[in-house]
């Protein structure tokens, strides 16, 4: 009998068959990533993935039974997607949730500018970031604008190889003696974090003439005005592709991981988990500003994923039941990306309690910092459950916390959804230079994070 615990790597325990599978659906993965850089996006390819697949617009649905499977919008920017298990209502859901936004830089409402013919236009960064990391790449341009008529017009620029794109110029080194004497969380002013536009003078224009001409590009390229921006949502990320990294491509590159490789396996498990029916009804959270502490009307926090609850039950044949009651007799995996192990930074962790990169998906019972402050702390009973659901589906996973106590911290949805009484433990990802411009997982981890979920949803 094995007494001790030890961590084991996922690929040596994989057959041929099993790595073949991981790597048709990273190759899909990183399609995903590389398409859905937004919120907006994410939830456009989730809907085509939905779509695919035999799931309905939830209004479109006047009752549900068993088998059915719908989805709902919540302002372009969130999604829930159902299907309806056998049991009813009253026993409870299965829930996983995960979020779609990542840290970016956002347009301010006037972000457009000319100084020493230079056109530049102003950003705010949205969620936590290390700005330097921002400086000096390309940067692509995705958002909406919604016109004096309230037309929406989509703007998208800078994916494409041949395609122009942005950047933030930074300072050189040979002039940054004074900069460099900061301390790093201030040596980036985020003021001066300017997008660069264009560079070419409008002709027999005295004030502003560069301005006055990328003006001009934009009326012609989308038929907007100065005013527009003020009533736009745009958001600047990076340029570059996801890829695989390594001589072994064993590791995966990309923008946006966290948490879209939790989002992307949440979708696919509840899709791949569909097409039988099975005994509870089974729901996919993809929401938004979980990055800025999942405040207002899109993120985890808003009431509109109890609306849609209420809507589930009376649209079911259980009327006698509560949201509340459904909600204490639910289930829920929060799915949110987690810190692996740098090799450079190792003193930032408890290495008995952290998550190695390519162990597996990692299920951490609770984040939050120092005390535990903040942090859904998920019972003990219920961890039992989802480990013991892993070890019987052959899941690869870990169990890990976030870095040494009081060494900073972090949060999830979790603890939303366990306000409202449903149990909850996260499990996600484990990820490098999470919040970076190119974060990295490895594949096999990425690929049991979706045998995680599937497995969770079968139960
Ligand atoms: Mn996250
Ligand atoms: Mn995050």
């Amino acid at each position: 009998m094995k007494l001790n615990y030890k961590k084991e790597d996922v690929y040596s325990r994989l057959s041929e068959q099993e790595i073949e599978s991981a790597t048709k659906y990273t190759d899909e993965y990183i399609n995903f990533i590389n398409t859905a850089k937004t919120e907006y996006l994410c939830v456009e390819e989730a809907v085509k993935m939905l779509e695919e697949n035999g799931f309905v617009e939830f209004s479109k649905k006047e009752t549900l039974k068993a088998g059915d499977k719908v989805y709902f919008i919540n302002r372009e920017k969130s999604l829930f997607a159902a299907v309806i298990g056998s049991e009813d209502l009253s026993h409870g859901m299965n829930i996983i949730g995960a979020h779609i936004d990542s840290p970016r830089l956002d347009l301010k409402p006037f972000p457009l500018t000319e100084r020493d013919n230079i056109a530049v236009l102003k950003t705010q960064y949205y969620g936590g970031i290390k700005k330097y990391q921002w400086l000096s790449i390309p940067l692509a341009m995705h958002g909406v604008i919604y016109n004096e008529n309230g037309e929406k017009i989509v703007i998208s620029v800078g994916e494409e190889n041949d395609d122009t794109c942005f950047t933030i110029a930074d300072l050189l080194p040979h002039l940054a003696r004074e900069q460099l004497k900061a301390n790093a969380d201030k040596f980036i002013n985020p003021e001066k974090m300017s997008v660069i536009v264009g560079n070419i003078k409008e002709k027999d224009v005295k004030e502003n003439p560069v301005k006055s001409n990328i003006l001009k590009i934009l009326n012609q390229k989308y038929g907007i005005k100065e005013i527009d921006f003020a009533r736009s949502e745009i958001s600047l990320v990076p340029a570059f592709k996801a890829k695989y990294i390594g001589f072994d491509k064993a590791l995966i590159g990309g923008y946006g991981q966290d948490d879209r490789v939790c989002s992307y396996a949440t979708l696919k498990a509840l899709i791949d988990t569909s097409s039988k029916i099975q005994r509870k009804t089974n729901i996919a959270l993809i929401v938004d500003k979980e990055e800025i502490g999942s405040v207002g009307n899109t993120s985890m926090n808003s009431r509109v994923f109890d609306l849609f609850v209420e809507k589930l039950i009376q649209k079911s044949d259980t009327k006698n039941v509560t949201e509340l009651e459904v909600y204490y007799n639910s289930k829920m995996l929060s799915a949110d990306v987690t810190a692996g192990v740098n090799p450079d930074y190792e003193e930032v962790q408890d290495m008995q309690n952290a998550s190695i990169i390519g162990s597996g998906v990692s299920v951490e019972k609770y984040g939050g910092s120092g005390g535990k402050y903040n942090s859904s702390d998920a019972n003990a009973r219920y961890v039992a459950e989802v480990m013991r659901i892993f070890d019987s589906n052959k899941v690869g996973y870990q169990v890990g916390t976030l870095g040494k106590v009081e060494m900073g911290g972090g949060g999830t949805i979790a603890y939303i959804l366990a306000n409202k009484g449903v149990e909850v433990v996260d499990c996600g990802t484990p990820v490098l230079a999470m919040h970076s411009t190119f974060e990295v997982t490895s594949k096999f981890d990425v690929y049991m994070t979706y045998m995680a979920y599937k497995a969770f949803f079968e139960n």
